[in-house]
C-alpha cells in the first residue's frame, strides 16, 4: 500500500526550504531577519525548549567552516599571497553564516521535528494560542464600542 503525496517528514523539509512554518506551511518563519516566536497561522512555537537554537548555531559554524576551508585551501596552491588568502578566508567566514543563518535555523527545525515529532501538547497549545489571540483581538476591538 503506497501513500499519496509527500510524507510528513518530506513536507517539513520542503516547507523550511521556503522558510515557511514546517507544521502548516502557511506563514513565514522570519519577519525580515528576525525569527518569529510562533507561527501566526497555526501557533506552533518554534523555540521548542530553552537553548533550542544552540544546535543551529553549531550547524551554522560547521557548515561555514567546511565551506570556507573548501574554498580557501585550494588558494594556498595558486601562489596568492598569504595575507590575501587569509583576507578572503576571513571575509567568507563572516559572509557565509550571515547569509545562511535563516536557512540553517529552518533546517535545524526540520531535522529536530524529524527526530522528535511535535507533541499533541505543542500542537494544541499553539492552536489554543492562535484562537485565544484572535478572540482577544476581537474583544479589544469591540470593547471601545460597548464602553462608549
Ligand atoms: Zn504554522
Amino acid at each position: 500500500m503506497s501513500r499519496e503525496g509527500p510524507s510528513r517528514d518530506t513536507q517539513y523539509f520542503r516547507r523550511v526550504a521556503r522558510l515557511r512554518c514546517p507544521i502548516c506551511g502557511e506563514a513565514q518563519l522570519f519577519d525580515g531577519l528576525t525569527m518569529r516566536d510562533s507561527c501566526p497561522a497555526c501557533g506552533f512555537h518554534f523555540e521548542r525548549e530553552p537553548g533550542y537554537w544552540t544546535n543551529a548555531v553549531t550547524l551554522n559554524f560547521m557548515m561555514t567552516g567546511g565551506f570556507v576551508v573548501m574554498l580557501v585551501a585550494p588558494l594556498a596552491y595558486t601562489g596568492l599571497p598569504v595575507l590575501a588568502t587569509l583576507g578572503i578566508g576571513v571575509f567568507l567566514a563572516a559572509l557565509v553564516p550571515t547569509l545562511c543563518f535563516r536557512h540553517i535555523k529552518a533546517l535545524w527545525l526540520a531535522i529536530d521535528l524529524r527526530i522528535r515529532p511535535p507533541t499533541t501538547f505543542e500542537r494544541l497549545s499553539g492552536y489554543l494560542k492562535v484562537t485565544g489571540e484572535s478572540r482577544g483581538k476581537e474583544a479589544r476591538r469591540q470593547k471601545p464600542e460597548t464602553s462608549s
